[in-house]
């Protein structure tokens, strides 16, 4: 099987310009780019770990990326940084991983391994890190994402997922749910009978919702629409559920939140929010809007503290995968094959999706 792999072309779908339209496109992974510069990523080295993608969740990155939204997208651009799948080769070194273990990647595949982030298992802070894709590599390769047949990677990139956890449901983990889990224990907030604040309810948030709950918080949904309501309570088992244009109601809250994950992109003030904290309660931005602003009384009186978080390190990120396994908690996911991704994107673009796509990759290649 390792063997098969290895000398077929890689399969994937990718965007060949700015349009982000994404098509078929094949590729060659196992090249050594040292040898054979020009030629995209490499042979399986004796740390690395190859594995058959059988899922790849779509994160809104990917929608950025292919659309060249940070005018630094390199074509033919192959997105997707929530990868699940199977191992199978591994490198002579590789001692945690064999062949037909689970297994996902999530946002970069290097690092330095040896910065004061990294040796902190801080990896997404190194300055050498490499995204998954639209990255370079230390080789002077462009790294090639999850929306593939195949992909080869250090194994200190790559997670055990256990068994038993449905790859599918796994995906979504790599992004989403570290991108929520890390800064929740990064500021403690592991503790029973406290309350979070979620605003946004969608790849992110309804994790956020997830691990809340998990952690015995009360939880405490933000959101704009009002279709989201039953989808808050009744799904997903939220406590409370506030439309954040109901003044009244954000009014009753004023000084009522230990925490709060704001994990919307749409440009929103922040004002509102931070006035809901209690005194010394934190608010965690896990998205990109162009600019925040914010009344400096809303920090100070109080001593609240706002904070940001970008997805997270190595052993964050196992450590997460297993507390989903052993709590079983799943994101909840609308399962597609690769030739609806355009479809699929567009509608991520619109926010119409329940709560994140997962590509059928193992499906869609045959
Ligand atoms: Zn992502
Ligand atoms: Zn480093």
């Amino acid at each position: 099987m390792a063997v098969e792999c290895e000398n077929e072309n890689c399969h994937a779908w990718a965007a060949r310009d700015p349009s982000g339209i994404l098509s078929p496109y094949k590729f060659e992974r196992s090249f050594d780019a040292y040898n054979f510069p020009g030629q995209i990523t490499r042979t399986v080295r004796s740390d690395d770990v190859s594995l058959r993608i059988t899922h790849c969740g779509v994160c809104y990155a990917d929608v950025a990326w292919t659309r060249n939204m940070l005018h630094n997208s390199m074509y033919p651009l192959v997105p997707g940084h929530e990868i699940a799948g199977v191992v199978t080769e591994v490198g002579s070194e590789v001692k945690i991983f064999k062949v037909g273990d689970h297994v996902g990647v999530g946002t970069y595949v290097n690092s330095c391994q040896d910065c004061e982030n990294c040796n902190g298992f801080l990896e997404n802070h190194c300055s050498k890190n490499v995204f998954t894709f639209n990255g370079v590599d230390a080789d002077g390769s462009v790294t090639k994402g999850g929306y593939s047949s195949h992909i080869v990677v250090h194994q200190r990139y790559c997670f055990k997922i256990p068994d038993g956890y449905p790859l599918a449901k796994a995906a979504p983990l790599l992004c989403a749910g570290i991108t929520v889990y890390t800064p929740m224990m990064r500021h403690n907030m592991k503790q029973p009978g406290k309350s979070l604040g979620v605003i946004g309810l969608g790849g992110l948030g309804h994790m956020a919702v997830k691990f809340g709950k998990a952690f015995g918080l009360k939880v405490t949904v933000f959101s704009t629409s009002e279709s989201k309501r039953e989808e808050a309570t009744s799904l997903l088992g939220a406590h409370n559920f506030v439309l954040s244009s109901d003044e009244n109601q954000m009014e009753t809250l004023k000084g009522s939140l230990h925490f709060i994950l704001d994990t919307t992109s749409a440009d929103h003030p922040l004002d509102p929010y931070l006035s809901l904290l209690k005194v010394g309660g934190v608010m965690v931005l896990l998205s990109f809007p162009s600019e925040i602003k914010v009344h400096p009384a809303n920090l100070n009186l109080g001593a609240r503290c706002l904070s940001g978080s970008v997805t997270g390190g190595t052993k964050d990120t196992q450590e997460m995968i297993n507390f989903c396994a052993a709590n079983k908690i799943y994101p909840e996911i609308e399962m597609i094959k690769i030739n609806y991704i355009n479809e699929a994107l567009q509608r991520l673009i619109g926010r119409d999706v329940r709560f994140r796509f997962v590509i059928d990759i193992e499906n869609s290649f045959k």
